[in-house]
């Protein structure tokens, strides 16, 4: 376990991980929807069960949505402060965040601790 701040490569190499996340989500929330073929026929014998299911695949998409949207926020937060050299910090206590954590989630804002506490 080391608590060395990131290096150079490591930041350049988070920063392609943010610009890439953050195209995948711009292309997943501006690529078109899919709605089947048969769509039409179902909502006009309106049966009952087709409409139900129907309804739970909208809310999982809209719940897709709002998360995409979450992370797209802290994405462009975390590139911004990579811009003004503070990337890292945690935004609750203003301690380095551990290279480890950042790594596997680099749009982070908090450390483990304050996230820990936030969950709690
Ligand atoms: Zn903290």
């Amino acid at each position: 376990m080391t608590d060395k701040p990131l290096d150079e490569a490591q930041l350049a190499a988070l920063k392609e991980t943010l610009l890439r996340k953050r195209g995948e989500i711009l292309a997943a929330s501006t690529g078109t929807r899919p709605i089947p073929a048969s769509m039409d026929v179902n909502s006009r014998q309106g049966d009952m069960a087709d409409q139900a299911s129907g309804n739970n695949e909208v809310h999982i998409q809209l719940k897709l949505k709002q998360t995409d949207a979450k992370i797209l926020q802290a994405i462009e937060e975390a590139l911004f402060r990579l811009e003004k050299g503070i990337y890292g910090v945690c935004r609750d206590c203003g301690d380095p965040i551990a290279a480890a954590r950042l790594i596997a989630i680099p749009w982070t804002r908090v450390c483990i601790t304050c996230k820990q506490k936030q969950s709690a």
